[in-house]
């Protein structure tokens, strides 16, 4: 059972439009799956507790909306997040092309923000973006999950990985 006091923090979840970004938050809360592609509001947020090994904790999930001409406004929602979730689709390089640029966007608002880079979409057939691993060498402090959430393989877990690291953002505050 959840305790009724709970520390709770703040995530977000950013990447190029038609990642999955909605579809994996609506598989997490809902356990549901459309292939019908959701119309953009700018920002949707959902509450979820989650079970770390040291207690629960709660994550207020911003899902902001991935098109460039939203970017003024999805960057007034990053203040007091701590951590973000990058979405890219594992069988649409170009999105994971444009991890920089989303990277730099966050950091200008939040640099400390942790960062959690999920490959989504695991269930279509594709190839690792070649550059992947380059990427992570280079942001040695960034974890990496594959998820699917058609199947929802990997989406609980993602979301555990997310709250851990906003949980141990607070704690080395
Ligand atoms: P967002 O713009 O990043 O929020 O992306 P959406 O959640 O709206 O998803 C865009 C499209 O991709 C929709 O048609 C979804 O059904 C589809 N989609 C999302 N996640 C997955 C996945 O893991 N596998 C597959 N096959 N399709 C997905
Ligand atoms: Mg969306």
């Amino acid at each position: 059972m959840e305790p009724p006091l709970t520390p709770s923090f703040k995530v977000v979840i950013i990447g190029d439009e038609n990642v999955g970004k909605t579809s994996l938050v609506r598989q997490l809360c809902e356990h549901k799956f459309e292939t019908s592609q959701t119309p953009s509001r700018v920002v949707d947020f959902h509450i979820k507790p989650v079970e770390l090994p040291d207690g629960w904790v709660k994550i207020t999930i911003w899902d902001v909306a991935g098109p460039a001409r939203f970017q003024v406004v999805r960057e007034s929602f990053y203040p007091g997040c701590t951590a973000a979730a990058l979405v890219f689709d594992l069988s649409t390089h170009i999105t994971f092309d444009h991890l920089e640029g989303w990277l730099e966007e966050i950091r200008k608002v939040v640099p400390q923000i942790k960062i959690l880079l999920v490959g989504n979409k695991k269930d279509i057939e594709h190839s690792s973006p070649v550059n992947l691993s380059t990427f992570l060498k280079k942001e040695v402090l960034i974890p990496y999950i594959e998820t699917s959430a058609k199947t929802s393989e990997g989406v609980e877990e993602m979301f555990t990985l997310l709250a851990n690291e906003a949980h141990s953002a607070s704690k080395s505050q």
